[in-house]
């Protein structure tokens, strides 16, 4: 698959916590045949943390196993799928990723989640600001409209995004961007409750 509706770049807590939000939506009527691509270059900060305060995952998880329970969980869904890939250029209307190995993702929508280390990626909507003016030097984040849109079909999540460096902010960021893009598929403000 190189065509989707929703384009994901970053498989951190954000980009995956995204993808796994939005593919959750899937038996829903107005839901269609959307399908999700994730590109993702396996740098996850997450790779490297001992996770004691993630809230309902247990003390003492590695990071790195939150990272593939997440992937196997948005891949259990079937609307989508997870790509080995590091991104280097972006085209808009419609968004397309260019990869270093000269593969092309294109998307409707496009979700930037690449964390907040300076990183490569030509042709980004906006220009990069510093993630927050008193925080550590080089770290960068995208300046959105408040409800986390970057240019017309784009959102930003996680740290990309300002947001502080904890997982269940990550997390948080993405899923609020899935929403955000499901009530525009289904045309109301909505969310995706399960019951027993
Ligand atoms: C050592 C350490 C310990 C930590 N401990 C804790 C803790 O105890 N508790 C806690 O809550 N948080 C902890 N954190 C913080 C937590 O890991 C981060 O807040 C979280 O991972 C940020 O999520 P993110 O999705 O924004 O970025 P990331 O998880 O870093 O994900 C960004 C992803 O984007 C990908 N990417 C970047 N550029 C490209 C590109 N051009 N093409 C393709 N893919 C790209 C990267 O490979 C990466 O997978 C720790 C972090 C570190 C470094």
């Amino acid at each position: 698959m190189t065509e989707a509706h929703v384009l994901i770049i970053g498989g951190g807590a954000a980009g995956l916590s995204c993808a796994i939000t939005l593919a959750s939506a899937c038996t829903k009527p107005w839901f269609g045949d959307r399908r999700i691509i994730l590109l993702d270059d396996g740098r996850s900060d997450l790779d490297k943390a001992l996770l004691n305060n993630a809230p309902g995952i247990d003390t003492g998880t590695l990071g790195l196993d939150v990272l593939k329970k997440m992937r196997t969980q948005f891949e259990g869904f079937n609307v989508g799928t997870i790509i080995d890939a590091h991104v280097t250029q972006l085209q808009a209307d419609p968004w397309r990723a260019m990869c270093d190995d000269q593969r092309t993702f294109t998307g409707v929508h496009l979700v930037l989640a690449t964390g907040y280390k300076h990183q490569d990626i030509a042709g980004l909507p906006v220009e990069p600001i510093p993630h927050h003016p008193d925080g550590k030097s080089g770290r960068i984040s995208l300046p959105h409209d408040g409800l986390w849109q970057i240019a017309p079909q784009a959102h930003v999540a996680g740290l990309l995004a300002g947001g502080s460096s904890q997982f269940a902010i990550a997390a948080g960021i993405g899923a609020q961007v899935a929403v955000e893009l499901l009530c525009e598929w289904a045309g109301k403000r909505t969310h995706i409750h399960d019951t027993p």
